[in-house]
């Protein structure tokens, strides 16, 4: 049988793995069982729109059909959904942001989203200082749930195999110290993220600031005044420990949504694997052809990961090229 290894087993190898696996691949693994990695403490949210100049994701429609596909299909094998589809409320935090929402309307750039203006003022217990809109298009990922699902499909090992073919580093923002991958813009960023408890907040959408305030899912299930704040974005600090400075922020942000009570019950960091081009970063080592890197996924890996694996195993398998935005050989300098 033919052998793949994967070193590294956040959501880039987990999602790897399912796509080898596929193909009829015997797939080992190592990972270093850090449960600080970005991959378990993300939020797992997927949305069209980007940043306060309210930016189409880039790619968003077409990479979040083969990410809802994937998952969906991951679903249908745990026996329940790890797919939520949830409509998001955003909150102008500055009056240019209401220009901004009507050029795009006006260019069509929502039209598939199901987008409702809101007024200035209070809906729903939240203040909307500068109005703001409701859109369709978002999803949460149980990205934990569908990690531990693809852990009983592989084999875990504590090295790398001799028989392996394949080698594919997906080893998050670790890959900058590495000797094989340090050549790479990766550029880590610290998140952070508070599980909080809201009691009077009776919402079932997500909103967003800039920081967002996220109903919790319980395998599926929506658990009663229990949400997550998140998430900070932090280019220096490369510590994942969580910081008074990051929960005081995140609190701060909270409250300019809402005025009700916060109780704070538990307080995360982790470091995304991030690029200040903003793709991800796959392909095959240019000296040494045995390896593979799979990283780069930042903010996004939820939405990118699963059309990103696809890409690689195309072209680690079958010699399609790689879309030359995510082909790490771009930054080769030899
Ligand atoms: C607070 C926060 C909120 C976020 N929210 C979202 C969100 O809502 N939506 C979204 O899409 N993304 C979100 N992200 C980003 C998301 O977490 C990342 O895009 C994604 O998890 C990166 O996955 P990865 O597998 O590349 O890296 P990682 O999750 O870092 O996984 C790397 C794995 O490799 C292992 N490893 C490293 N070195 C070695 C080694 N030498 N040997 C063996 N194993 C090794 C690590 O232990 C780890 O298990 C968030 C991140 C943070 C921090």
């Amino acid at each position: 049988m033919k052998h793949a290894h994967i070193v590294g087993f956040g959501i880039a190898g987990a999602l790897l793995a399912r796509e080898l696996l596929l193909e009829g691949y015997q797939v080992t693994v190592q990972d270093a069982a850090d449960d600080h990695s970005s991959s378990r403490v993300a939020a797992g949210m997927i949305t069209p729109i980007t940043g306060k100049r309210l930016k189409p994701t880039w790619r968003g429609p077409e990479l979040a059909a083969i990410a809802r596909q994937v998952y969906n299909d991951v679903s249908r094998q745990v026996g329940r959904d790890i797919w939520h589809d949830w409509m998001l409320r955003r909150i102008f935090r500055e009056p240019q942001m209401q220009l901004w929402f009507q050029e795009r309307t006006s260019r069509g750039e929502f039209d598939h989203l199901d987008v409702r203006s809101i007024q200035p003022g209070m809906h729903d217990g939240t203040t909307y200082p500068n109005g703001g809109f409701e859109h369709a298009g978002v999803a949460t990922v149980d990205l934990a749930a569908f990690i531990e699902h693809m852990k009983s499909h592989v084999e875990f090992t504590s090295s790398i195999p001799a028989d392996a073919k394949h080698i594919i580093w997906c080893t998050g923002y670790r890959a900058l110290h590495h000797e094989l991958w340090n050549w790479l813009p990766i550029e880590p960023s610290k998140g952070e993220i508070l599980d909080v408890e809201i009691k009077d907040l009776d919402i079932d959408v997500i909103l967003t600031n800039g920081t967002w305030i996220l109903p919790v899912l319980e395998s599926g299930v929506r658990v009663n005044g229990r949400f997550r704040i998140g998430a900070t974005n932090d280019w220096d600090d490369h510590d994942p420990s969580p910081t008074a400075k990051g929960r005081e922020y995140l609190l701060e942000q909270a409250r300019l949504m809402t005025s009700k009570e916060i109780t704070v019950l538990g307080h995360r960091a982790a470091i995304r694997p991030s690029t200040q081009f903003k793709r991800p970063l796959v392909g095959r080592h240019p000296e040494h052809l045995q390896h593979y890197i799979f990283n780069g996924l930042g903010t996004k890996g939820a939405l990118q990961g699963p059309w990103a694996a696809q890409q690689l195993l195309a072209h680690m398998l079958h010699g399609v090229p790689l879309d030359p935005e995510i082909d790490c050989v771009r930054w080769w300098k030899g």
